[in-house]
């Protein structure tokens, strides 16, 4: 006899005066679905009156109860979806459908980031914000801590990123920090995996369960031929009775309705919104604007603010595409007409001697000394502002901050560097100028080397 109440339900998830039979969905497919309930382990299909009218039960996901009418020789019937502790959801690709849950009922949600490449802490502030809005407690877990001679920096980074979360770096290959997750792996407690392709989910998973978990290319929908239908479980029970989620489902988990949670994630941010001189601020140039007073006087950082600005839109944009685009390009017609009407300079022709301030670092820059009549990032941080669309032009509307990200080699032997827009992803490359900081250019140009992909030791064996 299985006990529903080791797959985590509690008497308080049931309605009242409950009668039936509780189930915990173990893995969706099509139509059935992969149930355990106190009979065992039985598929079951969605009761069509109920789910299917108008205003219906949200359709089960993994790791929802579920209330069933037990058929001991066939599919089992699911007639109510209970509702549900925690739960992440996304746009239903169904136009006019509204949100799907993808998984539902967890405890904790594993937010995982490799440490070689796919650490990013723009990308773990957007999956703490999901995690938080999903009512469920984010704990971050940087992995391949193997390829790392120092995690700690990158964890002070989290630290920093995400006060108040627990932050581990662990290693499959080493075993390295698995004792600190056994804190969260305890019985009757349901963890949920979040993070990009590749970051080790499933190597973390079939090291926790001790054995290679089966692998099954082509899930077969029907048993009908009295053959067995194999499926790879979403749910899974660890030997010490913790669950984990890892489905296909949390992979394509989207940046919708993220909006709600954003201000949980970003109250430090928030609490000055509503106190500029001008309820329509934009933050960027009126005068009696609180977020620039605030990061004049250093109580809230540019970052931030940035990393703030950045997902507000992206939340934006997934809350209503449409919408969002419209807006823009409203601003961008309002923009360009400005710019018009302040006649903007053009240096495609003629040779830039403004001097300017540096946006980033602070440093103020002169024309003299670049050894060229361009200057066009910061001599010392080498940063830029995307202000050209083609060099020279001044006609992007996006002024984000341009970051060095590499260093290139022309033709000619001249060194040249690559800029990333930080707020729109734009790629430009720029020559280097006489007086750039050299220290700076040379760790740029270096850093693929010191931070190979795979171990140093696999040189030797391929040549
Ligand atoms: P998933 O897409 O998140 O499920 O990632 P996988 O578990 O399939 O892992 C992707 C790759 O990373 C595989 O080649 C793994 O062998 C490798 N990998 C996973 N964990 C570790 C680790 O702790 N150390 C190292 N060096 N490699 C790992
Ligand atoms: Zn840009």
């Amino acid at each position: 006899m299985m006990n529903l109440a080791d797959y985590g339900l509690t008497p308080d998830m049931l309605p009242e005066h409950f009668e039936g039979t509780a189930a915990r969905i173990t893995a969706v497919h099509k139509e059935r679905y992969a149930l355990v309930c106190a009979h065992g382990e039985l598929y079951g299909r969605l009761k069509a009156s109920v789910y299917y009218a108008k205003g219906g039960e949200s359709f089960p996901t993994v790791g929802d109860f579920v209330h069933i009418d037990y058929v001991p020789d066939g599919d089992s019937r699911i007639v109510a979806t209970l509702p549900r502790k925690t739960y992440f959801s996304r746009r239903d690709p169904t136009p006019g459908r509204g949100e799907q849950a993808v998984a539902a009922n967890f405890d904790y949600v594993f937010i995982m980031q490799s440490l070689n490449h796919d650490f990013n802490p723009k990308r773990l502030e957007r999956y703490l914000t999901l995690a938080r809005q999903s009512n469920a407690i984010p704990v971050i877990v940087l992995t391949k801590a193997d390829l790392m001679e120092d995690c700690d920096s990158h964890l002070r980074a989290v630290g920093k990123t995400a006060a108040g979360v627990d932050a581990f770096a662990i290693s499959t290959k080493t075993g390295l920090g698995f004792d600190l997750l056994a804190d969260y792996l305890k019985p009757r407690k349901t963890i949920v995996l979040l993070g990009s392709s590749g970051v080790g989910k499933s190597s973390l998973l079939n090291a926790l369960l001790e054995e290679k978990r089966m692998e099954v290319k082509n899930i077969r929908e029907s048993d009908s031929k009295g053959r067995h239908a194999t499926t790879v479980r979403q749910l899974v029970m660890l030997k010490n009775g913790a669950m984990v989620i890892d489905t296909p489902g949390m992979r394509e988990l989207g940046m919708w309705d993220v909006s709600s949670g954003l201000d949980k994630a970003f109250a430090d941010v928030e609490q000055y919104l509503g106190r500029c001189r001008f309820a329509d601020c934009s933050h960027e140039s009126e005068p009696g604007c609180a977020i620039k007073a605030a990061i004049e006087n250093g109580a809230l950082s540019q970052k931030r603010w940035e990393s703030y600005v950045a997902l507000k839109s992206e939340a934006e944009y997934s809350d209503d595409k449409a919408a969002y685009l419209r807006n823009k390009e409203r601003k961008n017609k309002g923009i360009s007409q400005l710019i018009r009407q302040m006649k903007k300079p053009d240096y495609r022709h003629a040779p830039c001697l403004e001097t300017f301030t540096c946006k980033v670092c602070g440093t103020p820059v002169v024309p003299e000394g670049a050894g060229s009549g361009h200057r066009n990032h910061c001599p010392n941080c080498l940063a830029s502002i995307h202000v050209d669309n083609e060099p020279g032009d001044r006609a992007s509307l996006c002024k984000g901050v341009m970051e060095p990200i590499g260093v290139w080699v022309r033709k000619n032997g001249e060194w040249a560097l690559i800029h990333r827009c930080r707020t729109c992803g734009a790629l430009s490359s720029n020559r280097v100028a006489a007086d750039d900081n050299p220290a700076l250019l040379m760790s740029i140009a270096v850093k693929p080397l010191a931070l190979p992909p795979f171990p140093l030791d696999r040189i030797g064996k391929h040549t």
